[in-house]
């Protein structure tokens, strides 16, 4: 059972990598801290941009001699395979690491990756520690990769006089954690990595070729993508299905008349509202769809 420091350290692991959101795909946005022998954190980090060092490498390097004998808290498995970067599970072994505390673990690892090797060279492993909080970070990222296609933010404003009305403020946030963000009928903005694919357009006919854009965009390394507009609603509402999210600032909702007459569009069927929050004289609310049952990459082992 993990340990106070441990899930103190977890929580923290989970707050790092939410700052290599919007840069790392198709890599996860992974968070690490490095706990030494006697429990005191001596090393964090977190996987800041594809083809860099992961999380635990970045976490080691800065305990350095400390980590001998000590813990390492990583939010998701360590990875298994030697790409650009040295597989991560051998960089904890020759760190002299005893105990290994993750959350999540890699649904691509089929029970045979960086957790049962750890184990397998006598490190101590424990999993599944505070899964639905590391989720708010990786959940995003595991549910494409479970369904081999980006997951899709749709966010849109209601205005106050029935016009469709893109919020620059509504999206403000939303946009910096997406790979790739569309308008209307254009892409806007390109992958931070630069792994933009080079041959695609948003289709003219979201309605028929929304599955196939996906599937181009996960392809081409794409994760997350944020459209932007009340103008997809027709499109968006014939494909629900291949939504995750529903971001809708509701404007001027100050009468409950006002609220009845909008409320038909809010709250779709399959999702759950998952934040509201006030804003000017509106509202901002926020529906997910359930993930992928509790996540079936969440270990129970
Ligand atoms: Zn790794």
């Amino acid at each position: 059972m993990a340990s106070k420091a441990e899930l103190a350290a977890m929580r923290k692991a989970i707050l790092l990598s939410s700052f290599g959101l919007g840069t790392t795909s198709p890599n996860p946005s992974v968070g690490c801290v490095i706990l030494d022998r006697h429990g005191v954190a001596v090393g964090a980090g977190y996987h800041r941009r594809k083809g860099e060092a992961h999380a635990e490498v970045n976490a080691l390097s800065a305990a350095g001699a400390a980590a001998r004998g000590g813990t390492a808290v990583v939010t998701l498995e360590p990875c298994n395979h030697i790409g650009v970067t040295p597989a991560c599970r051998q960089e904890l072994i020759n760190a002299g690491i005893a105990r290994v505390v993750m959350s999540l673990i890699d649904p691509t690892s089929r029970g045979d990756g960086g957790a049962a090797v750890l184990a397998a060279n006598g490190i101590d492993v424990e999993t599944n520690v505070a899964p639905n909080e590391a989720l708010t970070v990786l959940g995003p990222w595991l549910a494409a990769t479970l369904r081999r296609r980006p997951y899709l933010t749709w966010a849109y404003s209601l205005g106050g006089q029935g016009s469709p009305d893109v919020d620059e403020r509504l999206t403000a946030d939303l946009r910096s954690t997406a790979d790739i963000v569309v308008g209307c009928t254009t892409v806007e903005e390109g992958i931070p990595g630069g792994h933009a694919p080079e041959h695609f357009e948003l289709p003219d006919s979201l309605t028929s070729d929304l599955r196939q854009w996906l599937s181009i965009c996960y392809a081409t390394g794409s994760r997350t993508i944020l459209a932007v507009g009340a103008q997809h609603f027709d499109a968006f509402h014939d494909n629900l299905d291949y939504v995750d999210e529903i971001v809708i600032s509701v404007r001027h909702v100050s009468s409950p008349d006002g609220l009845a007459a909008t409320t038909v569009h809010l709250t779709p069927e399959g999702f759950k509202i998952v934040d509201i929050a006030r804003e000017g004289r509106g509202v901002r609310v926020r529906l997910r769809r359930c993930m992928p049952d509790a996540a079936p990459g969440v270990a129970t082992a």
